[in-house]
């Protein structure tokens, strides 16, 4: 089975250009049918080691999902995500700041939303907005964002460090040719505008392979924290003892 993991982690202070990698890359499956097995084996593992990480309350998991309009950020959340328990897992919008959010640093808004031990948080857009669209509209100065990228680096250091979080940041990368043709598709038929981007599994488009390769890199990072269900804090025998005693009793009242 392909390591998506390795294939597609960016080393961290290497440079990459996004033209080198093809968006229409699809590894070994041929159709979303065929990958589908794959995909719910993960997502029933991510369950699974789910419900470990809330058991053990140690560590946490920190998902970042980045990439253009239609690049399919709510597409994760929605296929791969969605099998999660909603009580160890928040997913968090992050749109423009409001009034008050830029009154204070651009981290204030962020924090409350990393994820506290034993729980996994989903940024969909993330602090990255603030060296990135921050950037393309000019919203701030080079002298206030061009110190940003320590700063996001001091802040994941932080929560890294402190919180035992690991982050799994991911770039949903698609070509300029298919977000066009995305976004026509949703000017087209704006009756239909709703289901689009949820049910179209076009050749070109590949949404299946994103949720097989996330979801893997998700696992795999997942099980590295050998993570341990917690040694019960009760004496068991004990328990087990009064428990088919007060068995026992009942069924001598029924008789
Ligand atoms: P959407 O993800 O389609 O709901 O759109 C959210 C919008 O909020 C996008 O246009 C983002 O560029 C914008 N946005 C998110 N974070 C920031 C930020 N820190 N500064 C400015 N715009 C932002
Ligand atoms: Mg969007």
């Amino acid at each position: 089975m392909s390591d998506y993991r390795k294939k597609f982690i960016v080393k961290p202070d290497s440079k990459i250009r996004l033209k080198h990698f093809d968006s229409g890359y699809h590894g070994k499956h041929e159709s979303h049918k065929s990958a589908l097995l794959e995909i719910q084996k993960n997502l029933q593992k991510m369950d699974q080691l789910q419900y470990r990480m809330y058991a053990e309350s140690k560590h946490s998991l920190l998902i970042v999902l980045q990439g253009l309009d239609a690049a399919g950020k709510d597409g994760v959340v929605r296929h791969v995500l969605t099998g999660l328990n909603p009580s160890g897992c928040i997913s968090t919008n992050f749109k423009e700041p409001t009034k008050e959010d830029l009154a204070h640093d651009f981290l204030w808004r962020v924090h409350p939303h990393v994820p506290a031990k034993g729980s996994i948080a989903i940024f969909n857009r993330s602090h990255y907005e603030d060296v990135l669209v921050v950037r393309v509209h000019e919203l701030a100065p080079e002298k206030v964002w061009s110190k940003r990228y320590d700063q996001i680096n001091d802040f994941e250091r932080l929560i890294t460090t402190e919180n035992n979080t690991a982050i799994l940041k991911f770039f949903l990368h698609i070509s300029k040719e298919e977000q066009l043709a995305r976004f026509k598709k949703r000017l087209d038929e704006p009756d239909r505008q709703w289901k689009i981007s949820d049910s179209d599994y076009k050749k070109r488009a590949y949404k299946w392979f994103r949720d097989l390769a996330i979801s893997q890199i998700i696992v795999r990072q997942m099980e590295e924290m050998n993570m341990q269900l917690p040694k019960p804090t009760v004496n068991l025998a004990e328990i087990r003892r009064e428990y088919h005693q007060a068995e026992d009793g009942r069924k001598a009242g029924r008789k």
